[in-house]
């Protein structure tokens, strides 16, 4: 079996296909959206926890919560300065390949942040299903570069998770829909969620989906539309209470849930009164759907480029699109359905819930990969161009974007001092055409036999799987020698963090066994100790005194261990107790035999 598992910057979820029927699993709080938000408690000795009760310590803990941490997978510190004066929590530890997020004196990577959130996931459907859930899809925006996808595929391994294939999250909306009507025509998918935006048009045909093009900001959201009404309000607060809500951690973070929270009722009245209670602040201001339309609309405007930018590449017209689909939860609010509806002219379907189509669409593709469904195809585009860097700093491009997935290309290279005995390598994301305008991805050389310049054949093949995940090799031709390089995942940790990374992960299980391993010795020590006590009040007359001694002392002796957590005290005490009632054991059961044959005729 195979689960679909939708990894949201906000929340996230984990459903199956059954008997032909979506069926997600619900968390504690009873709903299928789990917030993708860690709580790191001040104990080391506890365990993070995940979900809403981890939402719940962000105004006393702020910095000791983590969310959002999807926005920073697979990204640098430079990538996202701007980022770190609006969350409260610590990105000292970051580097230039890596965020980190430090909390007490540990620091957390994102994946390992999402690691702990599909882990969560994992155990949600393990036990409503009551068997163990080993693999899974996972989604990811259609705009995230190979570092993202890689990184999301590494949380999924840190969570014990074979992850059968990263998708697309339009894509799987697509085929959510493609569930109950299969449409001829050309979709159009708006997905504003928490954290990030994707536009994609996809073609859609007996079953088929193709993904024509694709395009989308990975930093617009739902949380800019609190952001913006939190800089609407903040003033006003400032002004009524001289109290400035931005001023701390804890107080930002009690201002901006309020401010989540206004924006949700905004999608269903037009007028509501805005409340925010902190220390001994009281504050309350009448907002209307008007205000906060006119508050998120420098953010909303910005995912209009996008749209532009997809319909160019898809060569599609608006007149061509038979249907645009509505996801993300940020596509509750009403002026961003106008909106969507300006740029298409049509109305958007909206049928399912937006929160649950891409986690449904999910199931759906590991319900294909189960083989359980027939009859569907899935064809996915690469987002953005790959190539590698030449001379003078000019990026020569060897997959361009748009290109079907999987897919493979080769091209072919030479040298231009003679004599050179290595080529460097650099391989490139992106759309420009200098190679320091676009993402660095992977640097690694290859040696050459040295030859005058021009002569020497240079083959580099680079192969896109189904993931979206590249490979590459390189070789030289023309001696016949060959030499083939494996690229290091490029979400920027090195092989030693890699295993360090999995051997804590490790290292936790042990620490997790260990405990269950003394409860259980603590248990059986506990009930050895009852039942033994039961047994000397029926029959202390069949024992000697030295007997009687021996067996209160090895009671004794256990009562002693039990608090001390030392397992093998524990089970060491247990054992002189068991020997010390062996004999007395015997006599007993004899005893009753004998009381039991004399009650009866035979
Ligand atoms: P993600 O895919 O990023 O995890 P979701 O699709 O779950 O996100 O959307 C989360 C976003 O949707 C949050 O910013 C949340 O505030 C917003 N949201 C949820 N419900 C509503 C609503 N009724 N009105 C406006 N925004 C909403
Ligand atoms: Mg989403």
């Amino acid at each position: 079996m195979i689960v679909g598992i939708d990894l949201g910057t906000t929340n996230s979820l984990i459903g199956i296909i059954e008997k032909g029927r979506p069926r997600l699993f619900q968390t504690s709080e009873g709903t299928s959206l789990l917030p993708s938000v860690v709580y790191f408690p001040g104990d080391p000795a506890q365990s993070p926890v995940v979900g809403t009760p981890a939402v719940e310590m962000k105004v006393s803990f702020p910095e000791r919560v983590i969310y959002s941490a999807k926005r920073f997978i697979g990204r640098g510190i430079s990538d996202v300065k701007d980022w770190q004066k609006l969350l409260p929590y610590d990105f000292s530890g970051s580097s230039e390949q890596m965020v980190r997020f430090t909390v007490g004196d540990k620091s957390y990577t994102p994946m390992e942040i999402g690691a702990l959130v599909l882990k969560h996931l994992k155990t949600l459907a393990e036990q409503e299903l009551g068997t163990e859930v080993k693999k899974a899809v996972i989604t990811v925006p259609a705009y995230f570069n190979d570092a993202q996808r890689q990184a999301t595929k590494f949380a999924g391994e840190l969570a014990g998770l074979e992850v059968a294939r990263i998708v697309n999250e339009p894509t799987a909306a697509c085929l959510a829909y493609g569930l109950d009507k299969k449409t001829e025509g050309v979709v159009a998918v708006f997905d504003l969620g928490g954290g990030t935006f994707d536009i994609s048009i996809l073609r859609v045909s007996g079953g088929v989906f193709e993904v024509l093009a694709t395009n989308g900001d990975t930093a617009l959201g739902g949380d800019d539309f609190d952001h913006a009404l939190a800089s609407h309000l903040a003033p006003l607060i400032h002004q009524a209470t001289g109290f400035d809500p931005m001023q701390s951690a804890s107080s930002k973070a009690s201002f901006l849930s309020a401010c989540e929270k206004a924006k949700r009722e905004l999608s269903d009245q037009t007028e509501i009164v805005f409340s925010w209670n902190h220390d001994a602040i009281v504050f309350e201001h009448r907002l209307t759907r008007g205000d906060f339309d006119e508050a998120i609309y420098p953010f909303l405007k910005r995912a209009l480029l996008p749209c532009v930018q997809c319909l160019e590449d898809s060569k599609v017209s608006t007149s061509t699109i038979t249907d645009v689909i509505l996801v993300g939860g940020s596509t509750r609010v009403p002026r961003v359905r106008a909106f969507v509806k300006e740029i298409f002219g049509r109305e958007p379907i909206c049928t399912l819930n937006p929160d649950e189509v891409v986690a449904i669409g999910a199931a759906v593709q590991a319900n294909i990969l189960s083989g359980h469904t027939q009859g569907m195809l899935l064809l996915d585009v690469i987002p953005l161009s790959l190539g590698i860097k030449t001379m003078g700093g000019v990026v020569s491009k060897i997959i361009h974007r748009n290109s079907t997935l999987p897919i493979s290309a080769t091209e072919h290279y030479s040298t231009y001092l003679d004599g050179q005995v290595a080529v460097d390598i650099h391989v490139l994301q992106g759309e420009r055409e200098l190679s320091k305008d676009n993402r660095s991805l992977a640097r690694f050389q290859l040696k050459i036999p040295p030859l005058p310049a021009g002569v020497p054949k240079i083959e580099v093949e680079f192969i896109v799987d189904a993931n979206g995940i590249l490979s590459i090799r390189a070789m030289e031709l023309r001696t016949g020698q060959t030499a083939s390089v494996t690229v290091n995942p490029s979400y920027g940790l090195t092989d030693t963090e890699v295993e360090s990374m999995l051997m804590a992960s490790f290292e936790n299980a042990e620490t997790d066994f260990n405990q269950r391993f003394l409860i259980e010795a603590q248990m059986e020590a506990e009930s050895l100790v009852r039942a033994t006590q039961k047994s000397l009040l029926q029959g202390s007359h069949l024992l000697d005194p030295d007997q009687k001694a021996e067996i209160e002392s090895a009671i004794r002796r256990i009562e002693k261990v039990l608090p001390t957590q030392e397992r093998e005290e524990i089970k060491k005490a247990c054992e002189r107790l068991s020997q010390a009632t062996e004999k007395f054991a015997q006599d007993l059961l004899n005893h009753a035999v004998k009381e039991a044959l004399s009650n009866r005729e035979i």
